[in-house]
């Protein structure tokens, strides 16, 4: 029996399996297998103590000796909740996290046995880090590279079966400093984005010495049954399916949306997000997506270092433990064609340390020109470097869901809404008048009452931006499921940066001139408006109108990775990105190598998977039935009917034929084409070459004639599970 029957007949079996007992209150695990600064209070000397807390404020540095003092505390901590191991835990360019646990056991140099966890293990160390992508930067310079603590993200502890690892996490950088992760750039993009913004906002507030932004994901997923996922070749190696009919019924009905959740799938929500709790991920909302099968997961939003830990955190710890309940999370962004792919909204704001969120609407005149100010530097940073945030969400998986049937175009626009769509055209209908008296209108403008007002109105919900305002945040949706989210903050916030830099200049210019600061402010805002109005859009996203417009526009629309990314190291990129001491221009070569590397090998792996279903599963099945249909074909021609009576089997045998024969002779051109591309050189024009020579002219192609095989081919001989049973079962 096939996998596929097998999986099948198991399926009614395995539910209900595991039982997930919860704790009666959130509040009693949340946070517990987290070093939180309560914890550290506990177990920390006050120098210790307040040498960490200063740390995480100001990013001050730690001494050898008082990080060894903490490096005790961490380890008592731990030991108390039975961790052996440590590891330093980092976030390299594949796009997952690493470990490499060591014990705290050690031997003295006399051969005595003890428990060690010194300052040195918890500052730094040295993985053997050769395997991971470094874009050429580590043969360049220097073989070796080191993790190094971030004090700002808290330890924590993995639990795997009864294994406990403490996690330390950290950035991987190569001895001569580049980096190579997404940890390091973000943290130096932070920084950029926390001195840019409190000189703006210190226009408005002498207080605020300190902006951080902030970030809540929206996470969605495919939840199907493990034993059909393991049937499924493709699924298993790339993630999602390269061949598949569309069932009956897909999600036409709508029928899946907020509707209830399955109680398998309940269980294991459960039981993930309690193990999410326990390492301090404040979920907040899980519900049904649009698909049947898919899911989403959100949190209370935080600052964004630690919101994208718990991202990439959760996604592991979901993948572990859907295992216990026997199903599979399906994170890629299309696994299933013709319906949903999977984003991750990345939810953005900025928060100052006096307890305000500057892209929130003011109450007072004064502070609505603060939000105005922030507000309108959004769109002018979407609007300067559009082509730059285009390519920090580009992907090989992302290519098969922007542009899609539901998710945001590969043109990036930004939508304000009906009420501040309005305020921005008075503002701009003004140029050349002269902001004096006149400023009090838009200053007095009821900005705080009437945009939550109008956004509770879902008419004014736009879902098909890319960048849409809502209410008191920035939503870019344009980001993938499986993305690290550190991407596209690092761009986000250094493209915001740059912006509220030349913001202050222009300004402070005019200020000299002798403007009055509101007078001054009201001006550059105008200006920025006038610049940027191009990028917004309030229509329909996903309509061929918009995709004229936006030509018409002149917006970019790449809709393909490798072409999408030379927008990493245009002159304005390398000149943006080393203003802010993001990356050097070294490291943006290294990294959009990389990118280019990770498109190729995907193309690559599932070109390869195509071709093995097919000559493996497909043509196989498709011959087994062509031989029934053959048998039967000859014994009624033999007890002498005449052919009216086996037309029907004549007619499917021909057109299995003629599928089979397509299949295997576009496999085989595709195997060839591959070899022509291999042989190139240039990364870029490889990857080019495998987006155009392979992907477009294959896969879309073969697919189709695997898919007209799957409804003609008997359903006995079909060994890949098929879309209905993956999604609808239950
Ligand atoms: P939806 O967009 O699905 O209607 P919400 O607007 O309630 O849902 O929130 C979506 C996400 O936005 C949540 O993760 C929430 O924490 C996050 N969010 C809310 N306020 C902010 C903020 N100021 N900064 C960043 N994220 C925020
Ligand atoms: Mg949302």
């Amino acid at each position: 029996m096939s996998l596929r029957f097998q999986a099948i007949s198991n399926f009614t079996k395995q539910a209900d399996e595991v039982r997930v007992e919860g704790p009666a209150k959130i509040t009693a695990i949340f946070g517990e297998n987290v070093f939180m600064l309560a914890t550290a209070r506990k177990f920390l000397s006050d120098e210790a103590y307040k040498s960490l807390v200063t740390s995480i404020k100001g990013g001050k540095k730690i001494d050898r000796s008082v990080a060894s003092q903490i490096a005790n505390g961490i380890r008592a901590w731990a030991e108390s909740k039975g961790v052996t191991h440590f590891t330093h835990w980092f976030q390299p360019l594949t796009g997952s996290t690493a470990e490499k646990h060591d014990s705290f056991f050690t031997l003295k140099s006399d051969g005595t046995p003890i428990e060690e966890f010194d300052g040195g293990a918890l500052i730094q160390q040295e993985p053997d880090a050769s395997s991971f992508p470094s874009g050429g930067i580590r043969a360049t310079f220097e073989a070796r590279g080191y993790t190094a603590w971030d004090p700002s993200s808290p330890a924590f502890i993995i639990e795997i079966g009864s294994g406990k690892t403490l996690c330390i996490p950290t950035i991987f950088v190569s001895y001569t400093g580049e980096s190579l992760d997404y940890k390091a750039p973000l943290l130096k993009a932070l920084e950029a984005i926390n001195k840019s913004a409190v000189d703006v906002a210190n226009y408005f507030d002498k207080n605020v010495t300190k902006v951080t932004p902030t970030l809540g994901w929206e996470q969605e997923y495919f939840v199907i049954d493990e034993g059909l996922a393991n049937a499924r070749p493709d699924l298993i190696q790339s993630g999602r399916t390269v061949f598949g009919a569309a069932p009956a019924k897909g999600q036409q009905l709508e029928d899946h949306y907020f509707g209830s959740i399955p109680e398998r799938v309940y269980a294991f929500m459960r039981d993930f997000e309690q193990e999410s709790y326990r390492l301090g991920i404040p979920l907040r909302t899980r519900h049904n997506e649009v698909a049947p099968a898919q899911f989403e997961a959100a949190p209370i939003f935080e600052e964004v270092n630690i919101a994208v830990d718990h991202n990439i955190l959760m996604m592991d710890i979901m993948t572990r433990v859907a295992k216990r309940h026997k199903l599979k999370v399906l994170l890629h962004e299309k696994p299933f064609a013709g319906i949903n792919g999977n984003g991750k909204h990345n939810n953005w704001s900025l928060a100052t340390d006096t307890g305000v969120n500057l892209l929130a609407p003011g109450k007072t005149p004064k502070t609505n020109l603060m939000f105005l100010t922030f507000f309108v530097n959004s769109i002018k940073a979407v609007h300067d470097y559009a082509d730059v945030l285009r390519a920090s969400i580009a992907s090989a998986d992302n290519d098969y869901r922007l542009g899609a049937n539901e998710a945001p175009p590969a043109i990036i626009s930004v939508f304000a809404g009906q009420y501040l769509s309005k305020v921005l055209e008075d503002i701009e209908t003004r140029v050349g008048e002269k902001f004096d008296e006149q400023d009090e209108a838009i200053l007095k403008l009821d900005l705080h009452r009437s945009i939550p007002e109008l956004l509770l109105d879902n008419t004014d919900r736009n879902r098909t931006s890319p960048f849409a305002f809502t209410g008191n945040k920035f939503e870019f949706r344009a980001v993938g499921s499986s993305a690290n989210c550190a991407n596209a903050m690092i761009v986000l916030n250094t493209i915001m940066a740059e912006t509220l830099k030349n913001f202050k200049k222009e300004v402070d210019v005019l200020i000299e001139k002798g403007d009055k600061k509101e007078i001054a402010i009201m001006h550059i805002i105008q200006k920025y408006t006038v610049e940027s109005k191009k990028i917004l859009f309030e229509g329909d996203g996903y309509s061929e109108e918009w995709h004229h417009e936006a030509a018409r526009r002149g917006l970019a629309n790449v809709p393909t990775t490798p072409l999408a990314l030379d927008a990493m190291i245009t002159d304005k990129a390398k000149a943006l990105f080393e203003n802010n001491g993001v990356y050097s221009h070294e490291e943006l070569e290294a990294r959009h190598e990389i990118e280019l590397e990770k498109y190729i090998k995907k193309v690559q792996i599932e070109a390869r998977i195509m071709g093995d279903l097919a000559l493996n599963h497909i043509i196989p099945a498709a011959v087994n039935y062509q031989n029934k249909l053959a048998t039967n074909i000859k014994s009624l021609k033999e007890i002498g009917l005449p052919e009216t009576h086996y037309k029907a089997q004549l007619d499917i045998l021909t057109q299995i034929a003629e599928h089979v024969q397509i299949v295997y002779s576009r496999v085989e051109a595709m195997v060839e084409a591959r070899k022509v591309v291999n042989n190139i050189t240039n990364t870029r024009t490889k990857a080019i070459a495998y987006e155009s020579q392979v992907k477009a002219t294959f896969f879309d192609e073969i697919r189709y004639h695997v898919d007209k095989l799957e409804h003609l081919v008997d359903d006995d001989d079909w060994t890949l599970p098929k879309y209905r049973e993956m999604l609808l079962l239950r």
